[in-house]
């Protein structure tokens, strides 16, 4: 069975040997050598698998333990395998995982890169579902609304968000993203946030870090990071707790309200007191909402995205359930109805 260690990225002490199933605690001490206040004598608690060549952590202190940038959250637990990085506290400390055949210590982080005996690199290891690494909350913002959709206006008071008086309303996506906050993953092209107004259980929106305004700026040279944008949209499905029982659509906004390209990844439940009017409910169950995987053909085939002529129309349409589609009379109806599919 192979043999895990720790290694200190920084170089800072030993390897650390982690026993095949025992459960060591780390933090601030002589083992790691680490002395900031910000990081508690038991910070982490980790336990190695040799067999599946992973690491479990938990976040034992209050300060954030993270892998890969994102956070793990005290009293919750990732997987960490060879070519992540967990940062033992803010950012700070950074280690990585290896396993090697030999029982005697590996070289340091800064030998290893001219050792044979290197920490496997991400790509060799089984695919990380980028998601799995994130810990979602299940809060949800229930105070406020979002603003209308396709509409350019500003919108009635009641529906402006107070720190939009920093610059107009439409460009609220563009903050929220880049709150850490409100960040549930990241990595090098995107973003995950979760919708501040979700329609459903369960709602995100991915982002990429580049700014395109719109679905109208897109061309062919984008397509590598929509189905990047659609992979981790995937991977926070796989990672929900409901991501079995429940159904979910990954899809654009045809004519969108809030500036920034952002692919929804919605939960079909639709139960959210969010979801308020008509203009909601058929922005997401007619073809005002166009699947992520039609845009990246559309792209592919065109070299851009088209909108149809006529979709805002769709907006206006008698409100219809989207699974047995029935017609509703009213939101409170439909919101009724909709409790008839919902298994649980
Ligand atoms: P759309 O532009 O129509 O594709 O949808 C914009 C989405 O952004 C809606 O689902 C809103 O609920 C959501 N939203 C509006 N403002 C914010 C914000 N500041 N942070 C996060 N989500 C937001
Ligand atoms: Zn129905």
């Amino acid at each position: 069975m192979p043999t895990c260690w720790l290694v200190s990225e920084d170089d800072c002490h030993k390897p650390v040997h982690l026993p095949h199933h025992h459960v060591l605690t780390l933090g601030r001490g002589p083992e790691t050598r680490i002395k900031d206040q910000k990081c508690s004598r038991r910070q982490v608690e980790l336990r190695a698998d040799c067999n599946k060549g992973l690491i479990s952590v938990k976040q034992l202190g209050t300060n954030p333990t993270s892998v890969d940038n994102v956070v793990v959250g005290k009293g919750n637990q990732v997987t960490l395998k060879p070519g992540q990085r967990l940062h033992m506290v803010n950012q700070l400390y950074p280690y990585t995982v290896s396993f090697s055949e030999d029982t005697s210590s590996p070289t340091s982080a800064r030998e290893g890169s001219k050792s044979n005996k290197r920490p496997l690199q991400r790509d060799e290891g089984e695919k990380e579902s980028p998601a799995r690494k994130v810990a979602v909350s299940s809060h949800r913002e229930r105070e406020a609304d979002d603003p209308p959709l396709a509409e350019k206006a500003k919108p009635a008071s009641a529906e402006v968000e107070p720190s939009f008086s920093a610059g107009h309303w439409n460009q609220g996506l563009k903050v929220s993203m880049q709150d850490p906050k409100l960040q549930v993953y990241k990595d090098e092209k995107v973003v995950v946030i979760k919708d501040k107004y979700p329609k459903a259980r369960h709602h995100w929106l991915v982002l990429p870090w580049e700014s395109i305004p719109s679905l109208k700026a897109l061309r062919l040279k984008h397509c590598d990071l929509l189905k990047h944008m659609q992979h981790v949209g995937g991977s926070m499905v796989q990672q929900c707790p409901d991501g079995q029982k429940l159904r979910f659509r990954l899809g654009y906004h045809a004519i969108p309200s809030m500036s920034h390209v952002h692919l929804h990844v919605i939960s079909q439940d639709f139960d959210s007191p969010c979801l308020k009017n008509k203009k909601h409910w058929n922005s997401f169950t007619t073809d005002y909402f166009i699947e992520s995987e039609d845009v990246i053909a559309m792209l592919e085939r065109d070299g851009k995205v088209a909108v149809k002529d006529g979709t805002s129309e769709l907006l206006k349409l008698p409100l219809r359930c989207h699974v047995c589609h029935k017609e509703q009379a009213t939101i409170p109806k439909l919101k009724d109805h909709l409790k008839t599919h919902l298994t649980s």
